[in-house]
């Protein structure tokens, strides 16, 4: 028996994947490429944007009319919007929130799927209520994310994760520990530790569950305890939960890597309460003080938003403003677009798209200079780096420093991926760095 699985989306997404790949492989289905192929097709679907939405319905279709020739099961879970879940249902045989993965193999059975195929699930699952405790199938050797809490308490205007993945609910803290000190035993080196808030980790469970601070103290005592070496990273913060503490215990331990990514957004106040971003540019900017003082080599990343409802240009020239001043090695920016589900899809997206583009390459240009002024800070310093993957030019390999700026070195030596190697940085680009090997 075969499957399937399509994920979209982000980070989360493809850590819950992993957990439904686990439970689906356990039950005696092999992976395939080819969807042609397949006895169970599902998709991890994502709510963000209307293109993720299209997707699910442009596969389901096609699906549906396979159905005609052949005998085949479809499944979806994932960031599904109420609206979306009542289609959904009608097209899909099977649809199931994450939280309820582990009672896949008995849904399945009923599906008329053997049950020497369907009666075992990794971990026993099928006896557990938490489908956290399912061993996740890593997609990588060497690099793997773990999922810390699920849901979000936020409500940005922009955003439809709260209407999706519900209310911010923490994975217990021992479950956490337990998984990451098995990534260390099986010699992972690049850890990122997931949440849509990770640092309102344990909010939810008031004084019975450790704070996000702490999580990581204790992360960071594992790395001490193994004496190996890897990153650990988390994303994404939020600003308005960003104390101290937790910028003191990135500080305190190697392990816990010298990269922030702390989302933004919008440089200008107003914009930031017409999103509902709880947080005003006066404490975002106490916070990057703290982390230039607390972190002074760490790499800085963040998340914008240009064109959103209502936006004119002295509040985007603040967003401007606030590139320049924060100095980002990188920025995930984007071009507003109303997300179904999310508060602002009801206001009007009256920023033409023509403004939204000049806007967003006006942002990218302050971006790039930044940013390589930034990395040019790191030209003729030996950088550790741990290797992805062979780089599209022959005869060169690619990795990402500590602070995740990626990086390219001559090399024809494949036994390197996923290992720590020393490159000398010889020439700063940007949103990359060029390099030598250093002799071992
Ligand atoms: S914090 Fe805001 S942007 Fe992030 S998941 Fe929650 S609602 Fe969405």
């Amino acid at each position: 028996m075969t499957y399937f699985l399509l994920h979209l989306g982000c980070q989360m997404n493809q850590s819950d994947a992993e957990r439904v790949r686990s439970v689906i492989e356990s039950m005696g289905y092999r992976s395939v490429d080819r969807e042609e192929e397949a006895d169970l097709l599902g998709i991890m679907a994502c709510s963000v944007r209307q293109k993720a939405i299209d997707r699910v319905y442009a596969r389901i279709h096609k699906w549906n009319q396979w159905k005609k020739n052949k005998s085949i099961i479809t499944f979806v879970s994932g960031c599904i919007l109420p609206a979306d879940k009542t289609s959904f249902l009608k097209l899909f045989d099977l649809l199931f929130g994450i939280e309820d993965l582990p009672q896949l193999p008995t849904i399945l059975r009923q599906y008329g799927v053997p049950s020497q195929l369907s009666q075992t699930t990794p971990n026993d699952t099928s006896s557990t209520d938490s489908y956290w405790n399912i061993e996740p199938s890593y997609t990588s050797s060497f690099e793997a994310y773990v999922s810390i809490q699920n849901g979000c308490d936020k409500f940005c205007t922009f955003c439809a994760v709260p209407y999706t993945r519900g209310r911010e609910v923490s994975r217990p803290s021992q479950e956490i520990l337990d998984e990451i000190e098995t990534l260390v035993e099986k010699e992972y080196k690049s850890i990122t530790v997931l949440g849509q808030n990770v640092n309102s980790y344990g909010f939810d469970k008031r004084s019975s569950e450790m704070k996000f601070a702490e999580l990581l103290h204790n992360i960071g005592e594992i790395g001490v305890r193994s004496k190996k070496e890897f990153w650990v990273y988390f994303t994404s913060p939020h600003p308005h939960d960003m104390y101290k503490d937790v910028l003191e215990v990135v500080s305190s331990y190697p392990v816990l890597a010298n990269n922030i990514h702390l989302p933004i957004q919008s440089g200008d106040d107003k914009i930031l309460i017409k999103m509902n971003r709880n947080y005003r540019i006066a404490a975002y900017e106490k916070i990057v003080n703290d982390i230039r003082t607390l972190l002074p080599s760490a790499t800085l990343f963040t998340d914008i938003i240009v064109g959103f409802t209502g936006e004119n240009e002295a509040q985007f020239n603040n967003t401007l403003k606030a590139i320049r001043k924060y100095r980002y090695n990188m920025a995930y920016i984007a071009q507003y677009s109303p997300r179904p589900g999310a508060a602002s899809y009801r206001w009007e997206d009256d920023i033409t798209t023509e403004v939204k583009s000049s806007r967003f390459h006006a942002a990218t240009n302050v971006l790039k200079e930044v940013a390589l002024e930034e990395n040019k800070k790191f030209l003729n310093e030996i950088q550790r780096v741990l290797v992805y993957k062979k780089a599209r030019r022959d005869g060169f390999y690619e990795g990402k420093t500590e602070g995740r700026v990626p990086i390219q070195f001559p090399s024809d030596n494949e036994a390197l991926i996923g290992t720590f190697v020393d490159v000398h940085v010889t020439e700063a680009r940007s949103f990359s760095f060029a390099g030598e090997l250093c002799a071992p």
